[in-house]
């Protein structure tokens, strides 16, 4: 099969991935065969090829978005021919303390799809069966991908933040999770505010509903409830602490971060303001998520790469230079 393969310690920027031949993994007990459809590109993905990440393997097929159709391995849940979504977390022990406590996001000893294991930038790819759901056959593949990652981890961070319906709510830079996030917050009829440098982002969000938008350096006009920062810099973990009112929630949606510059812990964390970071996400978020989803009507902007692409679609992730989700087509 076609894959896009990581070399871990290579270091080629733009061209991170080499697109060649290799065979089609067999599933181990436990696992279904995936033929992929689709595979949405995720910031997350250009962390673990820019080395932000520890490689974890040497050899690696990223991707976590994926939606494919059962090919082997099928389980009376995913009949052979059913298609089904796999997102970034592929799997938990099911027995550490934290599995036990509800929250497998933080398990002990986690599978990461596209990461400890190989992803979904590949023409199939075997994953856990009870970490694969069905899809109804309405929903398009390349608009449910960027929903699997992007759209239930944005949705985690909200949850995470503590976001009430009719809150203020910001939202520190502006791209693909930031994008989906933004429609929730709509269907919940909160007031959306944005920060981004980006210019034509700024637009898009103007013309997605946000009540105001600035650059890096503007302040929100009003105290704000919640916020949620999605541009893995520290600054502007601060900049969304400035914008809280007393008792606020900041949350980091983020599995990297530069540094955080120190702040004022009397202005700016006194008055119970919280900074929480939100980690991966658990089975109930991706249920709980696409109902909403579905409820609302949501359908990204998407951007269409064939696998041949994939530098190309990585490319256009770490230079938001798309006003879409950026999706690898099988
Ligand atoms: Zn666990
Ligand atoms: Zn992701």
């Amino acid at each position: 099969m076609r894959a896009g393969i990581f070399h871990s310690g290579s270091n080629h920027p733009g061209n991170w991935l080499v697109i060649k031949d290799v065979p089609i993994p067999k599933p181990q007990p436990g696992e279904v065969l995936l033929k992929v459809i689709a595979c949405g590109v995720c910031r997350t993905d250009l962390h673990i090829v820019e080395g932000d990440l520890p490689p974890l393997r040497p050899r690696l097929i990223p991707g976590h978005q994926i939606v494919g159709e059962v090919v082997a391995g099928a389980t009376p849940e995913l009949p052979l021919g059913t298609r089904a979504r796999v997102s970034w977390i592929g799997g938990v022990d099911g027995n550490c303390w934290y599995c036990a406590h509800g929250m497998e996001n933080l398990c002990d000893r986690p599978v990461f799809t596209g990461y400890s294991v190989d992803g979904g930038y590949a023409e199939y790819a075997a994953v856990r069966a009870d970490f694969a759901y069905p899809l109804p056959p309405a929903l398009d593949a390349i608009h449910i991908a960027p929903l699997l990652c992007a759209g239930i981890i944005g949705f985690r961070s909200l949850r995470v933040a503590g976001v009430e319906p009719g809150e203020r709510v910001g939202l520190f830079g502006y791209g693909s999770s930031a994008t989906l996030t933004l429609q929730v917050l709509r269907c919940w009829n909160c007031e959306v505010y944005v920060v981004t440098r980006n210019l034509s982002r700024r637009q898009a969000a103007r013309e997605a509903g946000a009540t105001w938008v600035g650059d890096e350096d503007a302040r929100p006009p009003v105290p704000l409830d919640r916020a949620v920062t999605f541009a893995p810099a520290g600054k502007i973990v601060v900049d969304a602490l400035a914008s809280l009112r007393k008792g606020g929630v900041v949350a980091i949606n983020a599995i990297h971060l530069d540094q955080v510059p120190a702040f004022d812990y009397d202005k700016l964390l006194w008055g119970e303001r919280q900074i929480r970071s939100v980690a991966n996400m658990t089975r109930q978020d991706a249920r709980d998520f696409l109902a909403v989803a579905r409820d609302a009507g949501l359908r990204p902007p998407v951007v269409p790469f064939p696998l041949e692409d994939a530098n190309r679609a990585l490319g256009a992730v770490k230079h938001e230079t798309e006003s879409g989700s950026a999706v690898i087509i099988l």
